[in-house]
Parts: C-alpha cells; sequence; structure tokens
C-alpha cells in the first residue's frame, strides 16, 4: 500500500468515528444513501397539471424524500443536492421531449425570509446547475411582492390566499417567451398556480413546469 493512501483510510477512519455516516434517506448507519432509500428514490414519471399547464416531477414526496430536501435546503448536504437535481433534470427532459422546443428554465425564488433563514438559494442553484448541463438559459424575472406565510404551515384554501398576488416578473416579455418554471416540490400547486399567472401577465409563454418532487394525490 502507498504511504499516502494508508494515511488517507487513517483520516476517514478518523471522521467515521467522530462524525459517523447516516443515510441521508432514512439515518440507517455507515452509509450516504441506503439500498432501501435508493429503491423508493428511483425516478419515475408523474404528470400532474397546475391549470391548464402540465407539472413533470420524478419523485413520490414522502419521509424519505423529505429528509433529503431537507437535507439539501437546510444544511446544504451535496449528496442531497445531487439527488435532487437528477430527478429535475429527469423532469425536464419528460418536458421538453413532450414539448419538442428547448425554452428558457424561470426558478421559483424563496421568499426573502427563506433566504435568510437558509443563506442559500436552493431552487436557484439547483436550476443554473441544470441549465448549464442542459445548455438552456436561466431568467430569474420572478420576485416576491411582499411578506408572504411558510406555505408548509397553511392548507390548500389558506395557501393561494397567501400567494395571490405575491409575484410579479421583473421584465416582461423580450425576444423569446417560452419558458418553463422550475421548483423543488409541488404539494397543492398554489406555488406554480401564482407563478405561471405571473409569467402570464408578463407575456411569456409557460410550456410546463417541472418539479423534483411531487406529494402526490395533488390536494
Ligand atoms: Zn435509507
Amino acid at each position: 500500500m502507498h504511504p499516502d493512501t494508508s494515511v488517507v483510510r487513517i483520516h476517514e477512519g478518523f471522521l467515521e468515528l467522530v462524525f459517523p455516516r447516516r443515510c441521508i434517506g432514512c439515518g440507517a448507519p455507515r452509509q450516504d444513501l441506503c439500498g432501501s432509500c435508493v429503491k423508493e428514490l428511483q425516478l419515475q414519471n408523474f404528470r400532474s397539471r397546475c391549470g391548464s399547464i402540465p407539472v413533470f416531477s420524478s419523485i413520490q414526496y414522502g419521509s424519505k424524500a423529505s429528509r433529503i430536501l431537507l437535507a439539501a435546503k437546510e444544511d446544504g448536504v451535496k449528496k442531497a443536492d445531487d439527488i435532487l437535481l437528477s430527478a429535475l433534470a429527469h423532469s425536464l427532459h419528460c418536458a421538453t421531449r413532450a414539448s419538442g422546443i428547448r425554452p428558457a428554465l424561470v426558478p421559483i425564488p424563496h421568499s426573502k425570509q427563506a433566504l435568510r433563514r437558509r443563506g442559500r438559494n436552493f431552487v436557484g442553484e439547483i436550476t443554473d446547475r441544470m441549465a448549464t448541463m442542459e445548455g438552456l438559459p436561466v431568467r430569474n424575472i420572478i420576485r416576491h411582492n411582499r411578506r408572504v406565510s411558510d406555505q408548509s404551515l397553511l392548507n390548500a384554501t389558506s395557501r393561494l390566499g397567501n400567494l395571490s398576488g405575491a409575484m410579479s416578473v421583473i421584465r416582461h416579455c423580450g425576444r423569446s417567451c417560452e419558458v418553463i418554471v422550475v421548483d423543488d416540490l409541488v404539494t397543492t400547486g398554489a406555488t406554480l398556480r401564482e407563478a405561471v399567472r405571473t409569467l402570464e401577465t408578463g407575456g411569456f409563454h409557460v410550456i410546463a413546469a417541472v418539479t423534483a418532487l411531487v406529494a402526490l394525490p395533488l390536494r
């Protein structure tokens, strides 16, 4: 064994003792993602609707997917980011295959409160990575007009009211108007609905929405 290799192994063993590895989906020891979670998180072709807009998603939201989303958004765990990125890219492939065109990607921005709390713009970052992989442009054109409550604490009716008129576009449609809306998760569809309304008001043609995760059935 090369001396450098043994040093690396001792170092890894030390890290394992101090920071034991846990599956990010279920907490099982000694691995980043266990076999059971790999199986449950396999990419599928989910298709739902938000008004007249088709929504493409790849992983059903449940306890494991929820832990992975939290690990990515709140703790910046790279493995969790990568899982969600591949799910989002899969959803995008389904959307572009169905539409036959290559549109710009529009990420849904986090509220200012969420940005302050997390210290990162998760959906924006993951959209940028996907756009680079796919060779598509990104348009950061949606902004929040006012303070909104945390959607996860509200029921479906309250979510719609919470977001009604909450977003606007920074600039109206220029040369190419076809866009795909990007978000991490769709639950009631209230956020996507408000984003689509906002973009259409600005003259954009929203051909689809893509998310990594979907809570089924959509309420
Ligand atoms: Zn697991």
